[in-house]
C-alpha cells in the first residue's frame, strides 16, 4: 500500500517531483479512453490497469449488449438485462480507473487534451466543461446514424442504436395497437396505423422486422384480435436483396421464410423523404411510390459523430466517414492516438509500394537475384505483414509461394527456381486486390480492443515503437515488436423468427433453421459480459417462452 502512497504523491506532485526523477517512481502515463461500447470496454477489461493511469469517459455509464437491442423493441429481452455498468465491470480495477459520465466533444492533438462536458448536467459555476489530458488517448466513440440528409427522416423516423431507442420502439408500437384499437377509426386509419415500415434490410433491420412478427403472430393477435387483419410489416431495402452482407443462400432463406411469414420485401428502393403519414421512395423501374405508414424504423447506415469529423478535420483526414488507422491501430500521423471499433478503419499497406524494400530484405546475399529458399526465409514476415499476400494465394487455390512464381515466370519444372525484381513484382501485382476492410461490428471492435490491450501491456518493453515494425519493413531490429491486428472472423448470426435463424461459418459453412436459433441462445448466452446479465437475458427468454410478452407499455 505504501507504493501505491508514493505513486499517488508523486502524481499530485506534478512538476516538483520531475525534478528530482531518480528518487521518485516514474510518473504512470495516462491513458484516456473514449467511450464505454464494445471497442472501450474491450479494452479495459484486458488492459493491465496498474501500469497506467488511466481516466475513461462515456455519456452512458454503461456498457450495452448492442446484438440483443433488437430484442428489446418487442420486449423479448428487457432493457435492463443487457446493460452492464461500466463501474461494476471496473470494480476489480477501480484503484487504477476513473470514471467521468461526461460526452468529448473535442480532441485536442496538439495540447494531447480532450475537452468534455458532463452529461448529467452543470457544476457550480453554470458549466459542466472540463479538460483532460493525456500521454495516450484510445478513440472507441463507435458510429451514429447516416440519415444520408433525406428529408424528414430525422423527425419521424424511429432508430435503433442505442437502448433507449429500442425502448422507444417498444412504447410506440403498442401505442400504435392501442390507437387503432380507439373507437371510430375508421378501417383505412388502422391499417395506416399499424403498418410497420423497417428502412433497410441489413442484419438489425432484418431481426427487427422479424421481432416484430414473431410478437404480433404469438402475443397480439390474442390481445389485439379485433385488428389483426390491418397489420403489415414491411421492409425498404435499397439493394438487390435483404442480408447482402452474408452468404447468397442465407439471404434467399430469408427472403422466403419472409414471403411466407407475409412480411413485405421491397427491394430495389430508396427512400427519398419521410412526412408524418407517408414514405416515399423511388425505383428505377417504377419511379416515385408513397406509402401511408404508422411507423418508421431507419436502419441504413453509419454516420460519423461530430467530435471525429471535427478531429478528422484538424489531422488532415478529409472526406473520409472513419478514422484511419495503420495496421497497429494508430491514428496516421498521430504519435499517441489510437481508434478502435466503428469510428476506425484500418489502412493496410500494399505490398507494391514496398516491393523494393521487400526483395531487398529478403536478398540476403545481395545477389540481385532471390532464390527460393530466399523467399521461403521470409514468406512468413511478408504474409503477417502483407495479410493479402495469403488471401490472394487461398483465392488462387494456390498452395504456397512456389506456385505464385511459377506463375510469373513461367517455368513449373525447373526445381531451382531464381526471380529477379521485375519478376518478383509480376508474381506480386495482384495481391494487392485481396485487400479487405475489417466490417463495423462488435466483434471487430471486440477484437480490437483486446489486440490494443496487449500492446499496451507490453509498451514498456518496446517503448520507441509501441508499433513495433516489422523486421520485413526494415526500420527495426524487430525483437520485441507487435505483429499487426488481425480479424479472426468466427461467424455470424442473422435471426429471422420463429425460433429460426441462419448462420454464417467460418469455413464457407452456412447453417439455417430451428437448430441454429437453439445455436445462437447458446452463444449469445455465453457472450454476455457478467453472470448477472447472463441470468436475466436468459430468464427473459425462459419468460417469454412460458408466459409471452409483456405487451403494456
Ligand atoms: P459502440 O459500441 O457504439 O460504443 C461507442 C461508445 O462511445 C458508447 O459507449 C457511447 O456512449 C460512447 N460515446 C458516444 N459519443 C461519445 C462522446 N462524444 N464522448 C464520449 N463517449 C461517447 N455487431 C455484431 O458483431 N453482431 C451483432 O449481432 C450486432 N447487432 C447489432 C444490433 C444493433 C441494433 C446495433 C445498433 C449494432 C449491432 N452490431 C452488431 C454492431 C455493434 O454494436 C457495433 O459494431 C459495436 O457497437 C461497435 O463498437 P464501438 O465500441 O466501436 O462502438
Ligand atoms: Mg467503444
Ligand atoms: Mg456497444
Ligand atoms: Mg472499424
Ligand atoms: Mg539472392
Amino acid at each position: 500500500a505504501s507504493g501505491g502512497g508514493l505513486v499517488a504523491y508523486a502524481d499530485s506532485a506534478g512538476e516538483n517531483a520531475s525534478s528530482e526523477p531518480s528518487q521518485e517512481a516514474p510518473r504512470k502515463k495516462k491513458v484516456v479512453v473514449l467511450g464505454t461500447g464494445w471497442a472501450g470496454t474491450s479494452f479495459l477489461k484486458d488492459l493491465d490497469c496498474s501500469k497506467y493511469e488511466v481516466k475513461v469517459i462515456s455519456p452512458r455509464n454503461y456498457f450495452a449488449f448492442t446484438p440483443l437491442l433488437p430484442s428489446v423493441t418487442c420486449g423479448t429481452v428487457e432493457a435492463r438485462s443487457i446493460v452492464e455498468p461500466i463501474r461494476k465491470m471496473l470494480e476489480k480495477k477501480r484503484k487504477d480507473v476513473t470514471f467521468y459520465e461526461a460526452e468529448c466533444f473535442k480532441i485536442d492533438a496538439s495540447k494531447k487534451a480532450v475537452h468534455c462536458r458532463s452529461a448529467v448536467g452543470t457544476n457550480f459555476d453554470g458549466n459542466g466543461d472540463f479538460m483532460v489530458d493525456y500521454d495516450y488517448l484510445v478513440v472507441a466513440l463507435g458510429a451514429t446514424v447516416n440519415t444520408f440528409n433525406t428529408p424528414g427522416v430525422m423527425e419521424n423516423c424511429y432508430f435503433l442504436k442505442e437502448v433507449e431507442d429500442a425502448q422507444k420502439i417498444r412504447r410506440n408500437v403498442i401505442d400504435c395497437f392501442e390507437k387503432a384499437s380507439l373507437p371510430n377509426i375508421s378501417e383505412e386509419e388502422k391499417r395506416k396505423i399499424l403498418h410497420f415500415v423497417i428502412i433497410g434490410g441489413g442484419p438489425t433491420g432484418v431481426e427487427f422486422a422479424a421481432e416484430m412478427h414473431d410478437f404480433l403472430v404469438e402475443d397480439l393477435v390474442k390481445l389485439y384480435p379485433a385488428i389483426q387483419d390491418f397489420v403489415k410489416i414491411t421492409i425498404i431495402q435499397s439493394g438487390e436483396h435483404i442480408l447482402n452482407m452474408f452468404d447468397q443462400r442465407i439471404a434467399t432463406f430469408a427472403e422466403i421464410k419472409f414471403q411466407r411469414d407475409g412480411i413485405e420485401v421491397n427491394t430495389g428502393f430508396r427512400v427519398v423523404k419521410v412526412s408524418d403519414d407517408l414514405i416515399t421512395m423511388k425505383s428505377k423501374s417504377l419511379g416515385e411510390v408513397s406509402v401511408p405508414y404508422g411507423m418508421a424504423v431507419w436502419s441504413a447506415g453509419v454516420g460519423t459523430r461530430p467530435v471525429i469529423m471535427d478531429f478528422m478535420q484538424q489531422i488532415g483526414q478529409t472526406n473520409r466517414r472513419v478514422l484511419a488507422t495503420n495496421e497497429w491501430l494508430r491514428v496516421h500521423e498521430c504519435d499517441s492516438i489510437y481508434a478502435i471499433g466503428d469510428c476506425a478503419s484500418i489502412t493496410q499497406r500494399k505490398i507494391m509500394d514496398d516491393i523494393s524494400t521487400v526483395f531487398k530484405m529478403a536478398d540476403k546475399d545481395n545477389s540481385g537475384t532471390l532464390t527460393l529458399k530466399e523467399i521461403n526465409d521470409v514468406i512468413e514476415d511478408i504474409c503477417i505483414r502483407y495479410p493479402q499476400v495469403e488471401l490472394y494465394m487461398k483465392s488462387m487455390h494456390m498452395l504456397d509461394i512456389r506456385d505464385l512464381i511459377k506463375d510469373a515466370i513461367g517455368d513449373s519444372h525447373k526445381e531451382s527456381m531464381v526471380v529477379d525484381i521485375e519478376e518478383f513484382k509480376k508474381a506480386l501485382s495482384h495481391v494487392d486486390s485481396q485487400v479487405k476492410s475489417v466490417p463495423a461490428t462488435a466483434q471487430v471492435a471486440a477484437q480490437q480492443g483486446h489486440y490494443l490491450a496487449e500492446c499496451f501491456n507490453k509498451m514498456d518493453q518496446c517503448k520507441e515503437h509501441p508499433e513495433g515494425p516489422l523486421r520485413m519493413t526494415g526500420t527495426g531490429s524487430g525483437r520485441h515488436n507487435f505483429r499487426p491486428f488481425r480479424y479472426k472472423h468466427l461467424g455470424q448470426f442473422a435471426p429471422l423468427g420463429g425460433e429460426q435463424a441462419a448462420a454464417e461459418l467460418p469455413g464457407d459453412w452456412v447453417s439455417m433453421g430451428h437448430s441454429t436459433q437453439w445455436l445462437w441462445y447458446s452463444v449469445y448466452a455465453s457472450k454476455q459480459v457478467s453472470w448477472r446479465t447472463r441470468m436475466l437475458v436468459v430468464s427473459d427468454w425462459t419468460r417469454r417462452f412460458i408466459f409471452g410478452r409483456d405487451s403494456s407499455r
